[in-house]
């Protein structure tokens, strides 16, 4: 029986648990039991966290939202005491002196933290093959990559070694594993969660949001997590419209430009018969053109690398993570040698590409011909999205053009690799809310993959796309 409780969606157990069928520590196991056994396979996790039994059994089931329910955390958002490295070297034995707002309020709401998850390093890429510690394999075909950044969180949820986890999204890093990988994840409005205690990458795009087995646990998940925080300025609270929307008369615009090359046909028959099931539930679907959506990619790999090259630039030997200082071995002669070899040798190349990147557009002489113009096309990306939310009330379209790929497939050529990320990007440069959830699976060699289903709504509203998303999973 208990082997079984791990493949619980985070409403059951709830359910479960307050009738007492089980406890939180056979809940705890059933996880570990699923780890112990897909674990060696499938490397979602950084580090397990064993002594979470015994938390399970102190911890009272009380009235909180996830009361003794086992989460799995990516590895880039800090737990007091516990290990953050956010899938570098550079931050191997870096242990967090305080919680993130998100990991506080989950554990006010009872949770339980079963372990860290992989990602690619800092959350730069889309496959977890820039991770220092190795990559995670897709539950569904070891052979492809889970998606990434979140690429860890996405598989262990997937494969039942939890029963969700937190991921982080600065270019589609939550929705991108999630359709990979067969389950939902919620990218929040930009400010609809605290970034307090989630370690950087590029700070006017980055947002936390949950990773689950079905929308409503990603709601439960996010209920808990969001709101204002004092602690980041950024931050505001959602709407709760109570528009009471439902498939039936929702105006849902498709986007063109979602739908044309580069779009795999087999995916695009998966997504337009959802599309259509909507529409046979009463939904109107219009066409809809965000004609600057096409200068997104290009407009995200001159902003985010530019605030990555600001935000890594603490990682100095000095103030954070390892350093090359105490080194016998790289024995450093000058400060500038501290934090050039710290750097050097504890940054992988993904990272470096970024900085070096991020430096070269922010530099005196080339600021206004990119940043600053980046940042004007940024405002046209929006605008394309203020005038279409005129007319529909949430956008569809594919998460992804097209299912996982294979290990290596990408790797050497950076441009294909940031191609995977065409249709979220425009949405973190807007700021807006976005679910990907399953909607069906296409076939290769032999095997099923998963295919992800977006969802945008209008800023700060989540519960509409949560309420639509809900609806959909009953008749999709
Ligand atoms: N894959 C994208 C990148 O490499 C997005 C990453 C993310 O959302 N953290 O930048």
């Amino acid at each position: 029986m208990s082997q079984e409780l791990n493949n619980l969606t985070i409403a059951e157990a709830r359910e479960g648990l307050s009738q007492k069928k089980f406890s939180s520590r056979e809940l705890v196991e059933a996880c570990f039991a699923e780890i112990h056994k897909r674990e060696p396979e499938l490397h979602a996790f950084l580090e397990p966290f064993f002594h979470t039994k015994h938390q399970a059994e102190e911890k009272e089931f009380n009235e909180g939202a996830l009361s003794g329910i086992p989460f799995a955390i990516k590895d880039n958002i800090l737990i007091k005491g516990q290990v953050a490295s956010a899938g570098s070297k550079i931050l191997e034995n870096y242990k967090a002196s305080y919680d993130a707002t998100v990991t506080k309020k989950m554990w006010d709401a009872g949770a339980l933290f079963i372990g860290r998850t992989n990602m690619d390093e800092f959350a730069m890429g889309s496959s977890t093959e820039n991770s220092a510690y190795g990559p995670t394999k897709n539950p569904y075909d070891v052979s492809r990559v889970p998606g990434g950044s979140s690429g860890g969180s996405a598989a262990a949820v997937a494969s039942g070694m939890c029963l969700g986890a937190l991921g982080s999204d600065t270019g589609g890093s939550i929705r991108q594993p999630a359709s990979f990988c067969g389950v939902v994840g919620l990218k929040p409005t930009y400010g609809a969660v605290s970034r307090l205690g989630l370690i950087a990458m590029a700070s006017s795009l980055d947002v936390i949001g949950p990773i689950t087995k079905t929308v409503e646990d990603a709601e439960i998940l996010f209920n808990v997590i969001r709101g204002r925080d004092s602690f980041d300025s950024t931050t505001a609270d959602s709407r709760i419209t109570n528009k009471e929307l439902g498939i039936k008369g929702l105006k849902i615009g498709v986007p063109k430009e979602y739908f044309g090359e580069g779009l795999h046909p087999e995916v695009k028959k998966v997504i337009e018969s959802a599309i259509k099931k909507m529409e046979e539930a009463g939904a109107i679907i219009k066409e809809i053109s965000l004609p600057h959506s096409k200068y997104a990619l290009e407009v995200y790999y001159i902003i985010m690398p530019a605030e990555v090259s600001a935000n890594l630039a603490r990682f100095d030997g000095i103030r954070y993570g390892s350093s090359v200082a105490t080194s016998y071995k790289l024995q450093a002669t000058s400060l500038y040698d501290v934090y050039a070899k710290t750097r050097a040798e504890g940054f992988g190349h993904e990272v470096k590409r970024r900085v070096m990147l991020g430096t070269y557009t922010l530099s005196h002489g080339y600021y206004d011909a990119y940043y600053l113009k980046a940042q004007k096309v940024r405002r046209l990306i929006r605008d394309d999205f203020v005038k279409a939310f005129e007319e529909v009330d949430i956008i569809a379209g594919p998460t992804t053009p097209d299912v996982a790929f294979r290990f290596g497939e990408k790797a050497n050529d950076p441009v294909s690799m940031y191609l995977s990320d065409i249709y979220t990007v425009a949405i973190n440069l807007a700021g807006l809310p976005a679910l990907s959830m399953p909607a069906g699976f296409v076939e290769r060699d032999g095997k099923k993959l998963p295919v992800g289903l977006q969802l945008v709504g209008k800023w700060f509203e989540e519960d509409v796309i949560l309420s639509i998303g809900k609806e959909l999973e009953e008749i999709l």
